[in-house]
């Protein structure tokens, strides 16, 4: 498998716990690089284009609350099959339903309020790093 990059979103509700370093700790003890990484208040118009996709669903209004109800990391992981490697690191959508050592089952409080955001393909990683990171933010 090739070198790959994904985003990823360390959510208020981590943040607020004062979590970073134990969820960073995660993605480098499997052996994912933090190559890029900052801390920001996401504005409302920024969550909701970022979430766009889920705009029909019912949570989308709920979401864009939460997202913007603290200060969020936003990062850039590199590694061997990056993409996928971090949604194993993850776990399930729903903490209830996630694999035991994942970042999830460990610290998400809901299926909302869950931890971490991870890019789900290589075409998405490349359009939400551009979304958050200039170029050169990034160094390997
Ligand atoms: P993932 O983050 O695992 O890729 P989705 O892309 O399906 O999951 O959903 C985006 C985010 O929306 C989730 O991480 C979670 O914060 C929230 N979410 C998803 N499903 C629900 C739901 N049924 N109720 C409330 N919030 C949800
Ligand atoms: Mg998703």
């Amino acid at each position: 498998m090739a070198i790959e990059r994904t985003f990823s979103i360390i959510k208020p509700d981590a943040t607020r716990r004062n979590l970073t370093g134990k969820i960073n700790a995660k993605f480098e003890e499997a052996g994912l690089k933090i190559v890029a990484q900052r801390r920001i208040q996401m504005s409302e118009a920024q969550a909701k284009k970022f979430y766009e996709v889920h705009a029909a669903r019912p949570f989308y209004g709920d979401l864009v609350k939460f997202m913007t109800s603290g200060p969020v990391v936003v990062q850039v992981l590199e590694g061997e099959g990056a993409v996928l490697k971090n949604r194993d690191i993850m776990g399930a959508t729903n903490p209830a339903n996630a694999a035991a050592g994942t970042i999830r089952k460990e610290f998400a409080e809901s299926i909302e309020a869950n931890s971490v955001h991870g890019s789900d393909s290589p075409e998405n990683a490349a359009i939400e790093i551009a979304y958050f990171f200039a170029g050169t933010d990034i160094v390997s």
